[in-house]
């Protein structure tokens, strides 16, 4: 039981750290990196307060040298996600009770160990696992883990201090219960922060998950394991399962105490979760909360006015940072005939400056992208579009996997505004241009919103408030994330709430109160000091 109205510490968002040559960080980060690549780890099944080895394995190689085998983990059965399960049912009776201030304490811990003594582990695993150079992995995994917890405890306290008004005689009070049941939580490879904040936000609101990260994030989703117990996190609070997606999660739908999914991943994947949901639906005790952020075709639209060099630099950091594998990457452009060649060329002098390699190598900017799935998606694409009549390919295009699955960054443009590569998600380092007469920029606007069936991010780029306003409105729908004379990536956590609408998500915007909001069910309490005895109202008078 509380007894104080505790104030959480102000969240200010964690500063982010240089690794330039000489600093104590690039020195720690990668002796980490060498004792992960040259060692081997073996990680369990995390259910209740056990650590399962099935003895069935998978070995975890590295994206950018693929024949490196660091360690392996194991995978489950659907006995092992029914354990899961009831280890997070049983964990939830004392976890659901505990007084908020001591969840908030654990996971403010958590976010200051990263801070500290697991910063050069969650970064070297980071790189390791899923291939991000140093920069992309301190600004994922450090940072953006650590605004998400710090973050999200104040956020817990300010959903807490919402309160109904009262009247005279009456005091009406709301408790922001944990949901009734426990939370699955699915998260993708390309954010470590994200494969930690899915379960971690359910836990703080004093509910019990099982987690099932990506298979391609499991060498650094150990890591977060490994911080969470020495925060505090009680056993079977966060249980956590990998193998076969499909078994898992249809163990996981099947049970009658599934109240809620926190999903991130492909637009395919949570559309048939959903539909299962659906089939399931007579099967739960209570309505479960579907949350799910999925696939983009993020854009940059330039008008006639922008700066050259801006919408350049933002081509190239917004398409091509961490392989182009952000679900808020720039991957179709707009230019305006009149400046097209300019920006362009810019675009094309930045490929060519970008190193391309191990992320061993800090000097490298470009790393190998996932796995081969792909790879060899993108090499398709690339190929078709070298055949296509209506494509060209002006940068890149070249492809390697014989030692990692290296993809040059690649800038295609295309005269067909409806070409494949202008609406599918790619999720690689592709990206497409489109030049358009300059007097078609309203039509441009529609056209923008109506190529593709994602809504995410998207930039317009101009130097005339009247154009920028007019794309403001045109676009109100074709992204949760708008940026107005920047990149579309890069959201921070308390400053751009990120989500998007469509078939790119819930927008239940993650690094939010509103998020939270999904994972309590709120219950009123009114009570009343001096209760009526007699039923007559005064209207009932003679
Ligand atoms: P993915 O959909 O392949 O995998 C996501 C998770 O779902 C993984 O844990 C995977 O094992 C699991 N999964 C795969 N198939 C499944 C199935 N049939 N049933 C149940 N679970 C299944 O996605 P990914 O390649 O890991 O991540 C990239 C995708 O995630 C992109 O589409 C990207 O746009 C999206 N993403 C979106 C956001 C956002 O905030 N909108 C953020 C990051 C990534």
């Amino acid at each position: 039981m509380s007894k104080g109205f505790f104030n959480v510490p102000d969240p200010v968002n964690e500063p982010v750290k240089s690794y330039a040559p000489g600093t104590p960080e690039r020195e720690a980060v990668t002796k980490q990196y060498a004792s992960y690549y040259n060692g081997s780890v073996d990680v369990p099944l995390y259910i209740g307060k056990e650590e399962v080895r099935t003895g069935n394995t998978r070995n975890m190689t590295l994206p950018h040298d693929h024949k490196q085998v660091v360690g392996t983990y194991h995978l489950a059965e659907k006995k092992h996600i029914d354990n899961a399960i009831a280890a997070a049912l049983e964990a939830r009776v004392q976890w659901s009770q505990m007084p908020w201030e001591q969840r908030a304490a654990i996971f403010l811990r958590a976010a200051d160990l990263i801070a500290g003594p697991y910063r050069a582990k969650i970064n070297a695993s980071t790189m390791i696992a899923q291939s991000k150079n140093v920069f992309q992995a301190e600004i994922d995994a450090a940072c953006e883990l650590i605004d998400f917890l710090r973050f999200n405890v104040k956020f817990m306290s300010d959903i807490y201090k919402d309160q109904p008004a009262s009247s005279n005689g009456v005091w009406n009070r709301v408790e922001y219960r944990p949901l009734e049941g426990f939370i699955y939580a699915i998260t993708p490879f390309n954010f470590t922060a994200i494969a930690a904040n899915l379960p971690a936000s359910a836990a703080l609101m004093g509910n019990t998950v099982v987690w099932k990260p990506s298979d391609h994030q499991i060498f650094s989703a150990k890591v977060i394991v490994d911080i969470f117990k020495e925060a505090g996190v009680p056993d079977g609070v966060i249980n956590v399962v990998y193998g076969d997606p499909v078994m898992i999660t249809d163990t996981v739908l099947a049970s009658p105490d599934f109240a809620g999914i926190h999903f991130t991943g492909s637009t395919y994947v949570f559309k048939e979760i959903w539909k299962k949901i659906g089939e399931n639906i007579h099967n739960y005790k209570t309505y479960p909360k579907i949350v799910g952020e999925t696939g983009g075709k993020d854009f940059i639209i330039a008008h006639p006015t922008s700066n050259t060099k801006q919408v350049a630099t933002a081509i190239s950091r917004g398409a091509f940072e961490y392989q182009g594998q952000k679900c808020s990457a720039a991957s179709r452009v707009y230019l305006p005939k009149s400046t097209a060649t300019e920006i362009i060329n810019y675009v094309k002098e930045d490929v060519a400056s970008f190193k391309m390699g191990s992320p061993a190598d800090l000097s490298n900017f470009i790393t190998a992208v996932i796995h081969e799935g792909s790879f060899d998606k993108l090499v398709s694409y690339i190929d078709q579009a070298r055949k296509d009549d209506d494509a060209e390919i002006v940068a890149g295009g070249n492809y390697d996997k014989s030692k990692g699955y290296f993809i040059e960054p690649t800038v295609i443009v295309t005269t067909n505004p409806n070409y494949s590569t202008m609406g599918t998600e790619l999720f690689g380092p592709v990206v497409t241009i489109y030049v358009y007469e300059d007097k078609d920029w309203s039509e441009t606007l529609k056209l923008v919103d109506s190529t593709s069936e994602y809504a995410l991010t998207g930039a317009v780029f101009s130097e005339c408030r009247y154009a920028l306003e007019e794309a403001n409105k045109a676009l109100q729908n074709s992204a949760g994330n708008f940026y107005i004379n920047d990149k579309p990536s890069g959201a921070v956590v308390g400053q751009q709430p990120f989500g998007g609408a469509r078939a790119s998500g819930t927008n239940d915007k993650a690094g939010s109160a509103q998020n939270l909001l999904r994972w309590v069910s709120p219950r009123l309490i009114k009570e009343t000091f001096v209760t009526p005895i007699d039923y007559r109202y005064p209207f009932l008078g003679e």
